[in-house]
């Protein structure tokens, strides 16, 4: 099948990692799915001001449209509102794969495909599997036609309940097959089986990201996780609900730099004796994150699995107590019984990125959290403005 975007032979099967960024790096075309949606927008905003174009597939189930809005106009942009449960004909060099509900409210009750009527559900299929086994498989058959590099966006929920503690990759998990996580859980070990086999099978060029959890600007404010539970409940003077004893731990590390990057900046003191310096760097220059992580582990020479995350890890009780001091010291918490198979602990060992994509995060849950905070006040203000509170 001719290619109509491949205009030379540099764009050819497997050589896509050989085009390196910066200065006379060639423009890459490039599907992000799920890319309407919190991280995948992050990512389109970076490939887009790198000089990329930039198809985006999504079809709005948890993504919003305001979320890329911003790119309308730009002609290396383009949406289209697509299910990857269908498949689609296109021509690209590189496929980031992220379309998929990642909070477990979506996941374990809204992506059911359920038809309501009066009083009846019918329950057609568990959406989120589909979307993980059938969307990968039909982008996985999209870059074996057209020679693209595939990534997959994994999850650290591939490793269950874990036994071992930080867990490695080389750490197999400890999942229920059966419980109702194991839409997500066993969709994302399938996913990730689908592109070792295409890898293996069919000479895909592939890479697997393990991604622990993320929070930050353009999260869903009501999407029922616990980062932007606690930061909407303390903005809405509501109390944070800690589920079960609030002792289980999680490792959050911030979505991206890119929403402040044209803003903000840094200065950095730096002592040269016998005098002192003023540096000044933008967020993009000084901070790495998880969206960075995604573009290095697709441009490197490293299949993975790699686990990006932040080794940070919290208690729920601790992450509540680091929302009080950023929002609100006098917020209450509420405890609430935890939902069934709540992982215990999780933290990453990501000393296989350090060395391999020389990748780690260096932001802090103090530091990112309050420009996270920010995002959620604009958007928590218009919603109550809205509705004429
Ligand atoms: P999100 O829900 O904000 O974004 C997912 C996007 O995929 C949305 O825009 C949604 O509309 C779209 N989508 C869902 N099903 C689709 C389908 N069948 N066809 C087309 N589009 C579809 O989630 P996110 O937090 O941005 O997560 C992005 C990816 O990263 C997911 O694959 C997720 O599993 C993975 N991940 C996220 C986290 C996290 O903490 N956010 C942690 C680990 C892994
Ligand atoms: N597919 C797609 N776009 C393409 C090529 C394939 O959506 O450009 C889908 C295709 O419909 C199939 C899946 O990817 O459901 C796997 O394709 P593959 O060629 O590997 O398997 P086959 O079609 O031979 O079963
Ligand atoms: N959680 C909580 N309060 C909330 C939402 C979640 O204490 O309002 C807990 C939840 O039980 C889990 C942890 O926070 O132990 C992380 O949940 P989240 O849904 O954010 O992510 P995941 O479980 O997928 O890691």
């Amino acid at each position: 099948v001719s290619n109509p975007y491949r205009t030379s032979e540099n764009y050819g099967v497997g050589k896509v990692g050989r085009v390196s960024a910066g200065i006379g790096r060639r423009n890459l075309r490039i599907v992000v799915t799920g890319g309407a949606g919190f991280v995948g927008s992050h990512l389109v905003d970076k490939l887009l001001a790198r000089g990329d174009n930039v198809i985006v597939i999504d079809n709005f189930f948890t993504g919003r449209k305001e979320n890329v809005m911003h790119h309308f106009g730009n002609p290396r942009f383009e949406l289209i509102r697509h299910d990857v449960v269908e498949p689609i004909l296109l021509e690209v060099d590189q496929i980031y794969h992220l379309a998929c509900p990642a909070s477990p409210v979506h996941y374990k009750y809204n992506p059911i495909k359920t038809i309501i009527s009066f009083y009846t559900v019918i329950v057609i299929l568990d959406c989120d599997y589909k979307t993980n086994v059938v969307g990968t498989l039909n982008m996985l058959g999209l870059a074996k036609r057209i020679g693209a590099r595939f990534l997959l966006t994994s999850t650290s929920e591939v490793y269950g309940d874990p036994l071992e503690h930080p867990q490695k990759e080389t750490y197999w998990g400890n999942v229920n097959p059966i419980g109702v996580r194991s839409c997500y859980d066993e969709g994302k070990r399938t996913a990730e089986t689908l592109t070792m086999d295409y890898h293996r099978g069919a000479g895909v060029e592939v890479r697997i990201a393990r991604i622990f959890n993320i929070y930050g600007p353009r999260m869903c404010i009501d999407d029922g996780r616990v980062v932007s539970n606690f930061v909407a409940q303390a903005i809405r003077n509501q109390p944070l609900t800690v589920y079960g004893d609030g002792k289980q731990t999680r490792s959050f590390q911030y979505v991206s730099d890119l929403v402040f990057h044209r803003s903000s900046s840094y200065i950095f003191v730096v002592r040269v004796l016998p005098t002192y310096f003023f540096v000044i760097c933008g967020w993009d220059i000084c901070l790495a994150f998880v969206v960075d992580g995604l573009v290095a582990l697709m441009e490197g020479e490293h299949v993975g699995p790699f686990n990006l995350g932040n080794p940070g890890e919290f208690t729920m009780l601790e992450l509540a107590e680091v929302v009080k001091d950023t929002i609100d010291s006098s917020a209450t918490i509420e405890f609430k019984p935890n939902t069934a198979d709540d992982p215990h602990k999780r933290k990453p060992d990501i000393t296989k990125a350090k060395d391999l994509l020389n990748w780690e995060p260096k932001i802090s849950l103090r530091e990112g959290l309050p420009l996270m905070v920010t995002d959620f006040q604009r958007r928590i203000l218009s919603e109550e403005e809205g509705k004429g509170l």
